[in-house]
């Protein structure tokens, strides 16, 4: 039976418009998606929005639209976005979708069946010409953030989910599961805000109405984790297709902001727990990116716009810069000098030129076919490069299992430096003897061949470009993987053509 991984980017909010942290998520989940499609599994990759709630409710009606007039428009830029850098979801949703509100539906009614569920009343601070109820953090100087006016306590009916219970089989879970939250960073500050003690949570309001209504009780609408974590169930079938939710559930990754950690590792385990359904496998939560130093926000005008960077710089460039820059998990910094730099030193030096050169030395000597290579010939240097590319694959595999992509990206660049290495230290140029310049040209060509297959997850066209340029097949769906990363003896006779520059140079 094939293996399966289900992935899941966050559904993200239709009162934003998409800038960087919405693709840098994005493409997380895309590359760990490519890579397991390339090692044989049966991939569900999900992405969508999140549709309901206040906010939008406000945005409409200030916009004198309906919320999901407001929701279908912004619906449409996710939709466009996602091509442009190369998405390969095989689902979006959107949490007004009929699915999703059969599983919400259902997985409040099992949750309140168990008796988690009861009717309370919920306290908060309350300011009304917004009509916004705030926490006591969101306050400014005791007053409402958005219109500086005095705010009030008010007490509101609603719903609650008894999370005060769940803390103990929580930990239990974490304990039992290493590397169900990372990084590990995360997992302690999970563990520690759970020892710390849980409260039961609001999960209805009745001062909106643009949600999905409680069952039983249509004054109330459920709020917006119940509501909008249950769409990595819905996509998978939940709950009336019992085999297709059997194939992919329980889900092998969450990727997400650290933002929304709590409610992935916390809720949402809670949530399942008491519906009786399995808990995620794991959930990574990535950092922020800063841009040129300075917090993003739409103030200052330094928000990143992700289609203007790929359209100016390209698609592959923008994916590789995001995960080689700064290790996946950790905060970083966007500035276009630094972007620039790894285009112009690592993509059109280190590995464009290598292939360049590669192959104009193919049909320079052997007339463009690719020549087999010679065991006598295979000494120290020819040694020192297989021996270094047959590590590769368990130690990408292992860095893949942790979302490590930037060790990724240093073991697959370590290879590329070693290439060119070795071609300065072979001069082919200079070689009389023949059958060593054969086996030369034969462990280019080869080497390049492993490298389009582990850059593919990060630069799917680039790899594409570079595999045509071989006189390989550009698309790796359906390929052996093993075959794929084989080293000697698997390139003989393939007919090598001069492309354009695989990176061409910025300025
Ligand atoms: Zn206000």
């Amino acid at each position: 039976m094939t293996k399966t991984f289900y992935v899941t980017t966050p559904i993200y909010y239709v009162n934003d418009v998409p800038h960087i942290g919405h693709a840098y998520t994005t493409v997380a989940a895309d590359v760990i998606a490519r890579y397991k499609r390339l090692r044989g599994f049966d991939v569900h990759f999900l992405t969508g929005t999140d549709e309901h709630g206040m906010k939008v409710e406000k945005s409409a009606a200030e916009a004198m639209i309906s919320p999901i007039e407001l929701a279908n428009s912004v619906v449409e830029r996710y939709k466009k976005l996602w091509p442009l850098l190369n998405i390969s979801n095989t689902d979006f949703i959107r949490t007004t979708e009929g699915r999703h509100k059969t599983a919400v539906d259902r997985i409040w009614s099992d949750v309140k069946k168990k008796g988690d569920i009861y009717l309370g009343h919920y306290e908060d601070w309350y300011c009304t010409p917004c009509e916004t109820f705030l926490t006591e953090l969101q306050l400014v100087d005791g007053k409402c953030p958005e219109c500086l006016r005095e705010v009030e306590k008010l007490t509101e009916e609603s719903y609650f989910f008894k999370l005060s219970e769940f803390g103990d089989s929580l930990i239990e879970y974490i304990e039992k599961n290493p590397g169900f939250i990372e990084p590990a960073s995360r997992e302690r500050e999970i563990t520690n805000f759970i020892k710390t003690g849980l409260r039961d949570l609001s999960v209805s309001r009745t001062t909106f109405s643009w949600g999905i209504p409680v069952p039983d009780d249509p004054k109330h609408v459920i709020y917006v984790w119940f509501d909008a974590l249950t769409n990595y169930l819905a996509s998978v079938g939940y709950p009336n297709d019992d085999l297709k939710f059997k194939k992919y559930w329980p889900a092998d990754l969450h990727i997400i902001g650290k933002d929304i950690l709590r409610f992935h590792t916390v809720y949402w385990p809670a949530f399942l727990e008491s519906a009786e359904l399995p808990k995620p496998k794991k959930v990574f939560a990535h950092g922020w990116w800063t841009v040129d130093g300075a917090k993003m926000s739409k103030s200052t005008g330094n928000v990143v716009d992700p289609v203007a960077i790929a359209e100016e710089y390209g698609t592959d460039q923008f994916r590789f810069f995001l995960f080689r820059e700064v290790p996946f998990g950790a905060d970083g910094d966007f500035s276009i000098e630094a972007l620039k730099s790894r285009i112009n030193s690592e993509l059109a030096n280190d590995l464009g030129n290598l292939l360049s050169r590669s192959v104009s030395m193919i049909i320079k000597y052997r007339d463009g076919v690719v020549p087999d290579y010679v065991e006598a010939s295979i000494g120290e240097l020819e040694n020192e490069l297989l021996n270094s590319f047959s590590a590769l694959s368990s130690s990408i595999d292992k860095l893949f299992a942790h979302l490590n992509y930037y060790d990724v990206l240093n073991e697959i660049w370590l290879r590329v430096r070693e290439m060119n290495a070795y071609v300065g230290n072979c001069e082919p140029w200079k070689e009389t003897d023949d059958d060593k310049l054969s086996t030369v040209l034969h462990l280019l060509a080869a080497g390049l061949k492993v490298l389009s297959v582990y850059i593919n997850p990060f630069m799917p066209t680039a790899s594409e470009k570079l595999r045509v340029q071989l006189g390989l097949s550009p698309s790796l769906e359906g390929k052996d993987f093993d075959d794929e990363i084989s080293f000697l003896g698997t390139v003989n006779g393939l007919k090598v053509t001069k492309g354009d520059p695989l990176f061409p140079k910025v300025d």
